[in-house]
């Protein structure tokens, strides 16, 4: 069985997030980048498949040079291939979907596997497109993979309960909390993947559908007020608070 993952780098969620000069990007200035945390649970399944069935694992992802390093660390989990689609500058989720599509077109993939979000992108549309420009089945928001015969069931996180579903190979599945607890990197795997080769590739996909328009950051929150005293008096001042400051009541 061959599968992909695809990874996308994002900042880390302990980042300072700051808007770009230009009033619609991100900021890059000392931003850490990282595997979307979706992302984590798409190649743990991946390589779990490895384990359990003799899957052979790519990676790949969409971005620029930095975003090596999330190629890099699936190499120390254990991903047999990592794949750099270069891309300089950001593309919408339907440029990304139709670059992933492309190549993986020919490549003879039984299963894609994504996250279900990109972590601060948030569109959850990247896996559902590939799958319709691939012609794959898909389930999305999987929290249980099972595969067998060339058909797979799958468990979905719906509103208030699980949804089974059911398909043949090849499919698209996109990965949600749960469906696996992530690995670590060991030190010998860190070691090993220095000497690993990251393969280059440009794909030509679909010209971006949607461009943004401006990024902005929650309104700053005033700074909060420490009640002083014990509790009988912390109480009093915070009723006063709520009724003669907010005027709540
Ligand atoms: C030409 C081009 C250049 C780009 N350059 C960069 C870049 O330098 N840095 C950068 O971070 N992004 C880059 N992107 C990616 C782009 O910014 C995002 O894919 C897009 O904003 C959607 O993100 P999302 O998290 O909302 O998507 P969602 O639909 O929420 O993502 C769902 C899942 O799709 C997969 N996915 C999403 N984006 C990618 C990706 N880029 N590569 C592989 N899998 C992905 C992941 O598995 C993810 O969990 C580029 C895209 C294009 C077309």
């Amino acid at each position: 069985m061959k599968i992909l993952v695809c990874l996308k780098q994002v900042p880390d969620t302990e980042t300072k997030i700051k808007v770009a000069g230009d009033g619609k990007s991100l900021d890059p200035t000392d931003v850490k980048w990282i595997t979307s945390p979706y992302d984590e649970y798409a190649l743990e399944e991946g390589l779990r498949l490895k384990e359990s069935a003799g899957a052979e694992v790519t990676v790949a992802t969409v971005g620029d040079d930095k975003a090596k390093d999330v190629l890099r660390n699936a190499f120390a989990l254990g991903a047999d291939h990592a794949v750099l689609i270069k891309g300089d500058g950001q593309g919408d989720t339907l440029a990304t979907a139709s670059i992933l599509a492309g190549f993986a077109k020919d490549k003879g993939f039984d299963l894609v596997l994504s996250g279900n979000k990109g972590l601060g992108g948030d569109n959850s549309a990247v896996g559902p497109m590939l799958a319709e420009l691939l012609g794959y089945a898909q389930a999305n928001v999987v929290v249980k993979l099972e595969i067998t015969d060339g058909k797979f069931r799958a468990e979905r996180e719906i509103e208030g309960g699980t949804e089974v579903v059911e398909g043949s190979l090849p499919a698209v599945v996109t990965a949600q909390k749960g469906l696996n607890e992530p690995r670590y990197a060991s030190l010998k795997g860190i070691m090993a993947a220095k000497k690993k080769t990251i393969e280059e590739t440009e794909v030509a996909g679909h010209a971006p559908a949607t461009g943004t328009l401006a990024m902005t950051l929650p309104a700053a929150r005033a700074e909060g007020r420490k009640l002083e005293g014990d509790a009988a008096s912390q109480a009093k001042a915070l009723m006063d608070a709520l009724k003669n400051e907010a005027k709540v009541f």
